[in-house]
Formats: C-alpha cells, structure tokens, sequence
C-alpha cells in the first residue's frame, strides 16, 4: 500500500510502499477513505511538536470501511462505514487494568505514537471504531475524530458548559469554529470569539458567536467584563500553547472563572487550583485566584 511517512532523521515526508499491516486479535484493518490534516500534523513536520518515534505515517483524523477483522473482534464487520478515535489507550495501567479506559495514564496518540491515516489502510483497536450513518459523508466524519471531539469534550464535558452560560472561546481555527457551533448547540448565553485573524473572527460572527475580539488591537476587557456579567462563566482555550491569546485568556480568567483547555494539554479544576495535565507527561499546577 502507498503511505506517507515521516522521517526525523532527514525531516522530510514522502510517499512510499509499505506492507498492508496484520490485524491483531483485537484489530480491524481499515481502509482509509478520508484523512483530516490538523495543525499539530503541521507542527511534527516542522518539529515545533517533538516526534516521539523516528519514523511514522502521520494522520489521526480518520474514516474508513472496515476491510479485515482480527479473530476476537465482535460486532463489526467487514464494509461497516467507521471512525477511528484519534488515539488508543495503553491496556497496561492500572486505570486500563480496572476497566476504565477513558481515564488511561498513558494515552498514545494516533499517528504519532503509532502509525496513523496518511495511508491506504490503517490498523485499529476495535473500541476505538465509531459507526458512520450512511448519510454522512465520509470527509466530514473523518475531522470528527478530533476536530470535532476536542471542542465538544472541553465544552461538554471538561467546562460543563449549562444552558445560559456565557462562554470565551480563545483562538477561532480548525477545532475553535467548532467549538463555537457546540457552543451554541449547547444552549450557551454569551459567546465571545477571541482571535487576532479578521477572517477568523468573521468566521466565528457568521457561525453564531455574539462578539468577536481582535487581543491585538481591541479593549478585549470589556468583552470580558460583558462575559462575566453573567452568573457564571466559563472559558476553553482551543489556540496553540504559548500564543498570545492565550496568554491574555490566561490573565482574564485569573481573577476568576476558570479555563478549560483542551487540545495538547487538559486544564482541570481543583480546590482553587488549576492542574496542567500536558502533553509529554509534564505536570505542573498553576493557581487561578479562589475559582
Ligand atoms: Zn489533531
Ligand atoms: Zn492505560
């Protein structure tokens, strides 16, 4: 099969022909019908994100038709229209061993940790498959897998987000114009778009936020004093680590609120304190005022 893959050592990324990969016991072999390029793909190439293996087939936004089965997989079958979860869990913590995968201390993620998308044929644990209506296109249901997740697990789940909350969304791209729509899906009262793009702020206006800020020119505190006018407000931060709307999203929020941050990183609330689950398995804590 024809696949992508990336080498550290020479940075570059090609095409090339590789062996179609054996589905283990619990595996189903997909073939690939759409592929989603997210920004942290961009950043393993350009190396601002550090590889973690020398050589893979980059891709974590996938969906496919199911065309092989390991022996001990249920339920599935060959020709079902999946997507794939844009990572697996490591079936070896305590956590998997007690049965709770979500909450695995080792997450690897798709296409970086193992080979991803960027392929004809992928390989995949069978719980991480969800099954595609037929009316759904496949293009669409491949950026499921993240772009969509993402914000919708921050918003939904991380910042249990409550009807008539108002809500500060940091950084309009690839998962923050989605965010915006799940926002609004979710009952949110106030939505403010922060990001320093005019076409990205437009995006957010036209997609349902009620304000759009520009952090580099704007009073965004008068934004902020509109979003915590409101009984409670919340906050999730979908920019990249370290740019600048976050930085100002972080001095907001302060005061109080709390941030949700969901993309490299998970922000969690605690007794006061906010708790920086990374990436890369650093941890650290930093404190929020009394929220
Ligand atoms: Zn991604
Ligand atoms: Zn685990």
């Amino acid at each position: 099969m024809r696949a992508v893959r990336f080498h550290l050592s020479s940075g570059e990324l090609q095409v090339e022909e590789m062996p179609i990969p054996e589905p283990g016991p619990l595996d189903v072999l997909v073939k690939v019908d759409a592929c989603g390029i997210c920004l942290s793909d961009v950043h393993l190439i350009d190396r601002s994100i550090p590889a973690v293996i020398p050589d893979v087939t980059p891709g974590h936004e996938t969906a496919g038709t199911i065309a092989r089965k390991g022996a001990f997989v249920e339920g599935w079958n060959e020709g079902d229209r999946v997507v794939l979860a844009a990572g697996r869990t490591c079936m070896t913590c305590a956590r998997c061993r007690a049965g709770r995968l979500e909450e695995c201390l080792a997450p690897q993620i798709m296409g970086f940790m193992y080979d991803g998308a960027w392929a004809e044929y992928v390989l995949a644990p069978f719980y991480t498959l969800s099954a595609v209506p037929d009316n759904v296109p496949m293009e669409q249901a491949a950026i499921v897998a993240d772009a969509v997740s993402t914000p919708f697990a921050a918003l939904s789940d991380r910042a249990a987000l409550r009807p008539g909350e108002s809500v500060g969304l940091w950084g309009i791209g690839g998962l923050g114009t989605h965010a915006v729509q799940i926002a609004r899906l979710l009952g949110a009262g106030l939505i403010v778009a922060v990001d320093p793009l005019e076409s990205a702020r437009k995006r957010a206006l036209s997609l349902g936020a009620d304000i759009a800020v520009d952090p580099a020119t704007e009073d965004v505190s008068s934004a902020r004093g509109s979003c915590l006018a409101h009984a409670r407000s919340r906050c999730s931060v979908t920019s990249a680590t370290g740019s600048s709307t976050s930085t100002i999203c972080y001095r907001w929020f302060r005061e109080g609120g709390w941030i949700c941050r969901d993309r490299s990183a998970t922000w969690c609330r605690s007794k006061g304190s906010q708790t920086v689950c990374a990436a890369y398995r650093r941890r650290k804590a930093i404190r929020f005022g009394s929220s």
